[in-house]
């Protein structure tokens, strides 16, 4: 009787097992350097994840001072997504600073990096096939991170990333309707190289690949000569760099003011670009008004 007692009681902790394996834990807590990356990690990870961005809407990821809330969140997560390629030279220190015990997951992992003078070009999220890669990774890292929910990233990331082949030839077709003899355009700072390499689109920028350093006024005098030799058809204005100077080079080469790109960060919830699909396409809404005839 006593062995039949404890049989059923092994049969019904048997039972159990799978049901406690199946609870789902709290949302995982996930750490992003800044907002364009942020969104890629909520579209995977839902609300699956409790996010926290460090560099905000319409902010600078390029040049970021830490603050201790910041250590906070990191000593707090269990993965720390950056985009790496030398975007975020400020990480290290705040890492040091928080003491994290996190895996740092590069979301850039496995693109080719576009090689500069100087460096790297970190704005590979503007090639919206590399879009899909950064999806893969942070899906990847997420189902290994929290493999009870591995089926719902899976998910997620699926139907996001048929969302990205979509929105890649929707710029694509949108940006070959622009006559090319139009397609070249000036902008603050030299972010738009992947779009570029991707759409066919010229970009030339007085200012290179980081925000960290100012133009000198011969980088300024040259991008004028080059816009008027060249005739570029339009100088946009980019969310995170100061206006003064898209207005000022448009005025001095006598070329048109275009509208605001979101280059590296994203729009507050009620502008026009809140989500990386949003920008992308509000981005390709103002250089087709520009440059389309
Ligand atoms: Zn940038």
């Amino acid at each position: 009787m006593q062995r039949l007692a404890q049989f059923l009681l092994l049969l019904f902790a048997l039972a159990a097992l799978p049901a406690a394996a199946q609870a789902l834990p709290a949302p995982l807590p996930v750490v992003a350097s800044f907002s364009i990356l942020g969104d890629f990690v909520r579209e995977v990870g839902g609300d699956a994840v409790a996010l926290s961005v460090i560099v905000g809407p319409d902010s600078d990821a390029h040049v970021y001072e830490p603050t201790p809330a910041d250590a906070r969140k990191v000593s707090e997560a269990k993965l720390v997504f950056v985009n790496g390629l030398g975007l975020e030279g400020w990480f290290d220190r705040l890492v040091a600073a928080a003491d994290a015990k996190a895996r740092l997951v590069v979301a850039t992992a496995g693109i080719t990096p576009k090689k500069l003078e100087g460096g790297l070009d970190p704005h590979a999220w503007q090639d919206v096939a590399n879009a899909r890669r950064y999806a893969e990774n942070i899906r990847d890292a997420l189902k290994a991170a929290d493999p009870a929910r591995a089926a719902l990233y899976e998910a997620r990331a699926a139907a996001y990333i048929a969302t990205l082949d979509a929105l890649d030839k929707e710029v694509a077709s949108a940006i070959a309707a622009i006559p090319s003899q139009r397609r070249r355009i000036v902008s603050t700072h030299d972010a738009f190289g992947y779009f570029s390499a991707r759409y066919g689109l010229a970009f030339i920028a007085p200012q290179g690949v980081s925000t960290e350093a100012e133009p000198s006024a011969r980088d300024i005098a040259r991008i004028i000569d080059t816009a008027r030799r060249e005739k570029v058809a339009a100088v946009f204005l980019e969310n995170i760099s100061d206006p003064r100077l898209a207005r000022r080079l448009a005025k001095e080469s006598g070329v048109k003011l275009g509208g605001e790109l979101y280059s590296d960060a994203l729009s507050k919830p009620d502008g026009p670009a809140p989500s990386y699909v949003a920008m992308m396409r509000h981005n390709v809404e103002e250089l087709t008004k520009a440059l389309a005839r």
